[in-house]
């Protein structure tokens, strides 16, 4: 049951129109979308390949493949941070590919949220400061911002940590810093890069665990990692090697990990060697 030849999967049959974003619940879409990288006169490295792939409203998909082959080029094609060579983007069923600069950073701060390796969060800001940055490039005032933030900051567990900066918190706390500053904008898709490729197991499994949490009320998240237990937290598993889809399949529900029973586990062993 696992695999679908790339650029022939059901999205193409489902999808038959360009049409206004009407509710056929696909928040985003690439169509047969190439990158390559030119580098000086003579090498050109094709880092996309033709990739068609279609992202529904709810779902959670893992974007897997070795380093190397082309996995952060599609995230950042699909979060509109770079143009493809070839090919087109959609975000909620419109067309973004010819869009200019201006109106590709409106959509995109409307409706993607970043999630990044690295955290990415400013260095001597608060974390409530961090979250509201979004929302000062939306324009929104001050007072709804401090409370937008805050709700965002407390859905991740952070209620008690605003004015904490980046070098008092751990990893894993700046993680979900950077989760409440994807959320604030209450963005349709939320694109998530190696989000524990920094972390330590715990860390990593709990930022899962919130991932998977907010999935479950309804937002829709694509990960990206070159780690098969990682890709095992999600439902639906897209595979890249060399610029290309090679598989597409949904874990079943046997192998899907739940991050929080794992948390769970993780805590009873330490409270079990405390006994000892
Ligand atoms: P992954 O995220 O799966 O490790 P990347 O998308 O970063 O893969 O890279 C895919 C291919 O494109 C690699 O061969 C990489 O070296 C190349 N590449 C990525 N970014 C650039 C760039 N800015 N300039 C030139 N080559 C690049
Ligand atoms: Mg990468």
């Amino acid at each position: 049951m696992s695999t679908v030849v790339p650029g022939q999967g059901a999205a193409d049959i489902r999808k038959e129109s360009d049409s206004m974003g009407q509710p056929e619940q696909s928040v985003l879409e690439v169509r047969n979308v190439t990158k390559t990288y030119q580098i000086g006169d003579e090498i050109a490295v094709k880092a996309l390949d033709g990739v068609s792939l279609n992202v529904d409203k709810g779902e959670l998909i893992a974007i897997i493949g070795p380093s190397g082959s082309g996995k952060s080029t599609l995230m950042h094609s699909i979060g509109l941070l770079d143009h493809p060579s070839t090919g087109e983007v959609l975000v909620g069923g419109i067309d973004v590919t010819e869009m200019d600069e201006n109106e590709l950073a409106r959509v995109r701060n409307k409706e993607i949220g970043f999630v990044f390796q690295a955290f990415n969060l400013l260095a001597r800001t608060s974390a409530i400061e961090n979250v509201e940055l979004p929302l000062i490039y939306a324009g929104v005032p001050a007072t709804e911002r401090k409370r937008r933030a805050t709700e965002a900051l407390e859905r991740v567990g952070l209620g008690g940590r605003l004015q904490h900066n980046s070098s008092q918190l751990s990893g894993g706390q700046q993680q979900r810093v950077a989760i409440a500053r994807a959320l604030v904008t209450e963005p349709s898709i939320i694109l998530a890069d190696e989000p524990t490729g920094n972390l330590d197991s715990k860390s990593g499994v709990e930022v899962m665990a919130f991932l998977q949490e907010l999935n479950r009320s309804g937002v829709t998240i694509v990960l990206v990692t070159h780690d098969a237990h990682v890709a095992k937290h999600a439902m639906r598993v897209v595979q890249i090697a060399d610029g290309r889809i090679v598989q597409d399949y949904m874990n079943t529900p046997e192998e899907r990990i739940d991050a929080s029973l794992e948390l769970k586990k993780l805590q009873a062993e330490k409270e079990a060697s405390v006994e000892l």
